[in-house]
């Protein structure tokens, strides 16, 4: 895989991007613009969803592209909607359609909804679509520990990736020691806590201003540092272009401890235990 972004290696061997694109609250129209900006700064790796709506403009940016296929990542999700093992074959056909390809590089299952009980049986339609090669990783997001160990136990793949809400305000240790347990990489969304007060916070600025770099490198630095994988989002090129140069400095361990000391378990979005929206 070609790109200035170093990969992890996946518990099935298959290796991603440690840095990747995120397209929520993009449109569909505004997609396929954004997504070729990402590419044309070096992104390889791109985080999409079915609810997002945006599957189709994000295939257009990609088929346009020039970039080969195989030197690409593409993810997406199943919405909580199209829970079930026939409905997840039904709606992985719809969301391979929108994007225009013949597999998807990663499957994810969007939220676990532990009230409805159906996320086991979705599963085992995933491991079909990674047995038949359209999906050449499985896995889920927003997984407590609890719902990873409940899926473990009951199906034969150990999902590759839980993308979970993580940035310095909540810092997912349980959650992150016990993917470390089980080989299963950690994926952050909203690594930049959505851009709001997490990059006006002093130390963040203070140690921005140490290296030369942006708040935004920084909390990424971080984030690559700890090994998790990161998915930020922007619309804006020189922000898209800023958040993928991020492999050509460190932060000390002064720094990470700096940041590490951020941490507040301070959820933005839902609490996915108690989740339930189809
Ligand atoms: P993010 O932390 O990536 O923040 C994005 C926002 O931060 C932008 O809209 C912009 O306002 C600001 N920003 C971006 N780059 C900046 C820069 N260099 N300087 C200053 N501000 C900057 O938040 P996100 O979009 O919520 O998360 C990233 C991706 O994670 C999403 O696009 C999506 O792909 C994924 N995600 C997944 C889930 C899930 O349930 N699995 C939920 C939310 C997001």
């Amino acid at each position: 895989m070609s790109s200035k972004v170093p990969p992890i290696i996946l518990n099935n061997g298959v290796e991603m991007p440690q840095l990747g694109f995120g397209v929520w609250q993009v449109p569909d129209d505004e997609a396929e613009q954004a997504v070729t900006t990402a590419l044309e700064a070096g992104y390889r790796s791109i985080d999409t969803a079915a609810v997002y709506g945006n599957e189709k403009g994000t295939g257009k940016a990609i088929a346009a592209s020039g970039v080969p296929r195989k030197d690409l990542f593409v993810t997406t999700k199943l919405w909580n909607s199209d829970q079930g093992y026939d409905s997840t074959l039904r709606a992985f056909d719809e969301s391979l359609d929108k994007l225009g390809l013949e597999y998807v590089d990663l499957y994810l299952i969007h939220w676990p909804l532990p009230a409805r009980g159906t996320f086991v049986d979705t599963y085992k339609a995933f491991e079909k679509l990674a047995a038949d090669g359209r999906a050449k990783s499985i896995g889920v997001s927003n997984f407590l520990p609890e719902h990873l160990q409940t899926l473990i136990e009951a199906t034969a793949v150990i999902p590759a990736v839980n993308q979970i809400e993580l940035h310095p305000h909540l810092q997912q240790h349980a959650s992150r020691e016990y993917h470390a347990e089980q080989g299963i990489a950690t994926e952050a969304w909203s690594p930049l806590g959505q851009g709001k007060g997490l990059l006006e916070v002093p130390a963040i600025i203070a140690i921005a201003q140490k290296h030369g770099r942006t708040p935004a490198q920084v909390v990424l630095r971080w984030h690559l540092q700890l090994g998790n994988v990161v998915i930020p989002k922007s619309v804006t090129p020189s922000r898209i272009k800023e958040n993928i140069e991020v492999f050509d400095f460190s932060l000390d361990t002064e720094d990470i401890a700096a940041i590490s000391a951020l941490n507040e378990d301070r959820r933005i979005g839902p609490d996915p235990a108690a989740l339930d929206m189809v």
